[in-house]
């Protein structure tokens, strides 16, 4: 098990300091020549889940990417910078977010390739615990090697979406939804995003935590700045790190609790081999939290009926806010269990069939979708 973590400062992304982080971090780490070789193609998995500019803090910052690209070219390796966001994996699609986001710009400026496939391919893996057979994007298995560089975000459902969940983003477009309807219950869905950063397995991950964003992520919430970047061989160890220093335990983020149980990370922050700078710097922060992260299962042992019918009154529920909603219909077209309804081009969701994905959330580009607890639940999950 790889317990190394290297963390390194960085205050902007202005490009010379962000050139430079990046140049300590792949040294830290023993070299980007470590991992790749002269001819070789190399995936730059970034997160780009909606289109949204830089400065929001919702997608991998460009000057980050630009300064990886470049070092994998130093190499004489090309590079392909790919994401299957949220909507429809197509070109019309892909052109908007790859232009809003700033990658457009990074391939024009580094010659880097931006990835046109929307072919998806179904591959075996015994291994896998919930999912023996994956469908992936076909670009991640074109390339020699991969590269992921998340974004560290809270998320409504998943609360904290960082190493292992930027792979959910190899799953083709509305695919996705169906992995969300067939795996709705938190414990299988993190389960198969295991699976899934397993059988991917990048190389390399790197984590954007220059700007990152707090409260109602991955898209809603506020941006803060925590200044460092990092990279690891290990995904679940390099989440491990950041849930730490955002002040989130294992036992609230069920990739890491998952994770921990198949022997893939320490379950203690302290095992870890923090390098790059004091393991003191690493110490939480003030860091808010969704508010879906505390609500769920009353502490006490019950029957598991009687677990499963307070679970359903206490869990949080998707909130429409029709003052901020355009009718644009996003969250209609992507609801994986498709309960709601646009009348007179406002949402309305039937909660009885709501699976509590809070892909609405994640994908209105309004904010105009919050998640809310019950009465009960605030008095018992304060
Ligand atoms: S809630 Fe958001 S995504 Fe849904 S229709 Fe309104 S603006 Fe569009
Ligand atoms: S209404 Fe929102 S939270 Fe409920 S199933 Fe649809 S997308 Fe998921």
């Amino acid at each position: 098990m790889e317990k190394r973590v290297i963390i390194v400062p960085c205050n902007s992304y202005q490009n010379e300091e962000i050139k430079k982080s990046t140049y300590n971090m792949f040294n830290t780490l023993g070299g980007l020549n470590n991992f790749i070789k002269p001819g070789q193609k190399v995936l730059l998995k970034v997160n780009l889940l909606m289109k949204k500019a830089p400065e929001a803090a919702v997608t991998t910052h460009p000057s980050l990417v630009e300064a990886v690209v470049n070092q994998i070219q130093a190499i004489g390796a090309k590079v392909i910078i790919a994401d299957s966001p949220g909507g429809p994996f197509t070109k019309n699609w892909l052109k908007g977010i790859y232009r809003e986001t700033g990658m457009e710009a990074v391939a024009n400026k580094t010659g880097a390739q931006l990835n046109w496939n929307f072919q998806q391919q179904d591959f075996p893996f015994p291994e896998g615990k919930i999912l023996k057979q994956i469908t992936l994007a076909q670009y991640v298995k074109e390339v020699d090697v991969v590269i992921s560089i998340a974004k560290l975000k809270t998320h409504g459902f998943t609360i904290y979406t960082g190493a292992v969940k930027n792979l959910f983003g190899t799953v083709p477009g509305l695919l996705k939804a169906d992995y969300h309807l067939r795996m709705s219950d938190i414990k299988d869905f993190s389960n198969m995003l295991v699976d899934i950063a397993e059988y991917v397995k990048p190389q390399i991950t790197i984590m954007d935590a220059v700007m990152a964003m707090e409260g109602a992520g991955p898209s809603s919430g506020d941006k803060k700045h925590v200044g460092l970047l990092a990279a690891s061989t290990n995904p679940h160890a390099l989440d491990l790190a950041f849930c730490h220093h955002i002040g989130l335990s294992p036992s609230q983020v069920f990739t890491l609790r998952q994770a921990i149980d198949r022997g893939l990370v320490p379950n203690d922050f302290q095992e870890l081999d923090i390098q790059g700078m004091e393991r003191d710097n690493l110490k939480p922060i003030p860091f808010k939290v969704p508010a879906s992260s505390r609500s769920g299962h009353i502490p006490i042992p019950l029957p598991a009926a009687i677990d499963r019918f307070f679970y359903n009154i206490l869990r949080p529920s998707p909130n429409f806010i029709h003052e901020k909603c355009v009718g644009c219909g996003l969250c209609a077209r992507n609801c994986p269990a498709k309960c709601i309804e646009m009348i007179e081009q406002r949402p309305y969701a039937d909660l009885s069939r709501c699976i509590r994905c809070f892909c609405c959330q994640e994908l209105c580009p309004y904010h105009a979708v919050e998640i809310k607890r019950g009465r009960l639940s605030r008095l018992l999950f304060r």
